[in-house]
């Protein structure tokens, strides 16, 4: 066991704060990583301040971060697949059984035995796990990814939860060239979605709450923008979609756009609200549309998504920021205001 920096919520309350936790020395199947960049999720946000307390209450001290990248400074004996000095990534998991149905098919975020990066019981030290907001963390091989060389690490940091959480629905809902794709909310999540509905060249339309965004939506890859809160623009889009993804990360109204659907659209939710959401049942009826969720991706589609970022360049578009800003950072994405996503670069702990 070793002592690593860290920030942490010590309540739902209470601003995050610099600390210090314990981490596992790395066993024989374990990767140590020297934390680089970690972006900040909406979810931080939530576990952070208990809004999912009926789905996963949050246990204090909470170590948010789940969109990790780093170097490799250790490796157990058995790693094969790392070594010192490589890049690694980690997401949202870091550990699941590797035996139930869902492993076995590569789907380890379905596994009812998983273990996310911060929150969930830790087998190894017990209490919790700690997340990305540190200067290092230890995670089975299993769970670490390979990080394209030509990409910016700042940037990259990102895919490892927007990014995976918006390529993988696409990729199971068949978002490819010829199909009409609509993302709505241009955050962190929505911005990614922007990003690879574009590059499987679908026609990729953003709904947003906010005009200030629209340049930089067509910027990204859409090739129309609706501001959401205008129905008139709205109604020119009824029954047309394919797929639609629903990114917001607050209270809104999804009936809305389920009756942009086209007969057997699909929208899927990857944004969690605190509160439910209300459904007509007749929008879904008339149309045999239907609604969906979709949590991460699993660790081979993660890596192929890392693959298909290098190979086409993409990367999300960062905010850089010292830890030192994270509260700010907080109270800035419940405004909407990021372009697009906030990278923690981590060396600013050093000085903590
Ligand atoms: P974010 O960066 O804060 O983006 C959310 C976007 O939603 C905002 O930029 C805004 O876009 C829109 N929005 C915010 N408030 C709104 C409101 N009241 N009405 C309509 N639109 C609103 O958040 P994020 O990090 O992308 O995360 C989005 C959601 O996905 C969060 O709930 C997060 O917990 C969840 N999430 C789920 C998964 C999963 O596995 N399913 C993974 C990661 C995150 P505009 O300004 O364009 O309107
Ligand atoms: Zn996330």
């Amino acid at each position: 066991m070793y002592k690593a920096k860290a920030y942490s919520a010590a309540s739902a309350k209470s601003p995050l704060a610099s600390t210090t936790i314990a981490r596992r020395d790395p066993t024989e199947h374990d990767v140590q990583i020297e934390i680089l960049f970690c972006g900040v999720c909406h979810s931080d946000l939530h576990q952070a301040r208990n809004e999912w307390s009926g789905f996963m209450p949050t246990v204090y001290p909470c170590v948010p971060g789940h969109e990790i990248v780093g170097r490799v400074t250790k490796v157990g004996s058995a790693v094969t697949k790392f070594k010192l000095g490589d890049l690694g990534a980690v997401g949202c998991m870091v550990d699941s059984d590797g035996t139930c149905p869902a492993c076995q098919e590569g789907l380890e975020q379905f596994c009812p035995n998983g273990t996310f990066t911060y929150n969930l019981p830790d087998k190894h030290l017990g209490g919790v796990t700690y997340g990305g907001y540190s200067d290092s963390i230890v995670v089975s091989d299993r769970f670490v990814l390979h990080v394209p060389s030509n990409l910016n690490l700042a940037g990259a940091a990102p895919l490892l939860c927007a990014g995976i959480t918006t390529y993988s629905p696409m990729r199971h809902w068949g978002v490819t060239k010829g199909k009409k794709v609509g993302v709505v909310g241009l955050g962190g999540l929505g911005h990614m979605g922007v990003k690879f509905a574009h590059a499987l060249g679908a026609h990729t339309v953003v709904f947003t709450t906010s005009p200030s965004k629209k340049d930089d939506a067509l910027r990204l890859g859409a090739d129309e923008v609706v501001l959401s809160r205008n129905a008139d623009e709205m109604q020119k889009h009824a029954s047309s979609f394919d797929f639609i993804l629903d990114a917001v990360a607050a209270d809104h109204d999804i009936n809305a756009y389920i009756q942009l659907l086209h007969r057997d659209g699909n929208i899927t939710l990857v944004g969690a609200p605190e509160k439910p959401l209300p459904v007509s049942a007749f929008s879904l009826i008339m149309g045999r549309r239907s609604l969906s969720g979709s949590p991460i991706g699993g660790i081979a589609e993660t890596q192929e998504m890392l693959d298909f970022c290098g190979q086409h360049n993409i990367t999300a578009d960062v905010e850089v920021i010292p830890i030192q800003k994270i509260n700010e950072a907080y109270e800035r994405l419940l405004k909407s205001d990021v372009k697009y996503r906030f990278s923690i670069d981590m060396a600013s702990l050093k000085s903590e």
